[in-house]
């Protein structure tokens, strides 16, 4: 990161790693923290490697909040958000629990720590798969409560129809490796990530990792990590017919916006 002059926000996603997040921010320079509880803990009894401890703690907004609240470096709450992805596949929902439970459960858990971001005035990192049509619900609740957080979907990967209405709720894209990837055979050419990242406004755009996972081209397959977002804007400055160093200013300039930060 250093060496390519990258700033990172690091992610938690449970009680654990929202809190190694902080001292890990705390510790590092040019590293913030957003902290969370992702939808599919709510919901699920997966932890990956590096969430080892996550189903031991409980979610937990009271903790969540003296988390948050432990460290100037945390500006965002996040990653949170609905992920409907595995409800359909037998033996990755929690024992007993119905898919319109689970919906719920993801629903209510969102709303709480989105409650939260208003609160104390941090960005909203969101998460969401396969479950759109009710994030896009949610938002527009929030927005109809005059609720003017800041909100980032975090790894968009939707059609152009679904960016245009989080863009008509005054959300910032973040735009990942797979805009590096050659896009599905059926996806239509108006909703390929490039398309979309070449007509939406640039003001915007973010551009991020979501490491350790989708490194882009050309070190796809391998573990992704933060220093890797050049690749990602090399990439997008192609599409968008800039130069390299024009798209990192701006998109350098939207994440000060989204995150209410100087970096
Ligand atoms: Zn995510």
């Amino acid at each position: 990161m250093a060496e390519f002059g990258v700033k990172t926000i690091t992610v938690g996603t449970a009680m654990n790693t929202s809190r190694e997040g902080v001292a890990y921010a705390d510790k590092h320079q040019d590293t913030w923290a957003a902290v969370g509880y992702h939808p599919d803990h709510v919901t699920s009894d997966f932890e990956d490697d590096d969430e080892i401890g996550a189903l031991k703690e409980p979610y937990d907004i009271k903790g969540l909040e003296k988390i948050a609240q432990s460290s100037k470096r945390v500006i965002a709450i996040g990653e949170i958000g609905l992920d409907y992805h595995y409800f359909t596949q037998e033996g990755t929902m929690k024992p007993g629990l119905t898919v319109e439970q689970a919906k719920k459960d993801q629903q209510k858990i969102f709303l709480e720590q989105a409650a939260l971001a208003a609160k104390l005035d941090k960005t909203l990192i969101v998460h969401v798969r396969d479950a759109a049509d009710d994030m896009l619900l949610l938002l527009s609740e929030l927005r109809a409560l005059g609720t003017e957080l800041r909100i980032v979907i975090h790894g968009f990967t939707e059609t152009w129809q679904t960016a245009k209405a989080y863009l008509d709720l005054g959300c910032y894209l973040g735009i990942g490796g797979i805009v590096t990837f050659k896009p599905r055979k059926t996806t239509a050419p108006e909703d390929t990530l490039e398309s979309i990242v070449k007509k939406m406004p640039l003001e915007r755009l973010l551009l991020e990792t979501d490491a350790p996972w989708l490194a882009p081209v050309p070190v796809r397959g391998t573990r992704n990590e933060p220093a890797y977002v050049r690749h990602v804007a090399e990439h997008v400055a192609r599409v968008r017919g800039m130069d390299y160093e024009e798209i990192c200013k701006v998109t350098t300039k939207n994440s000060q916006e989204a995150f209410a930060c100087g970096f």
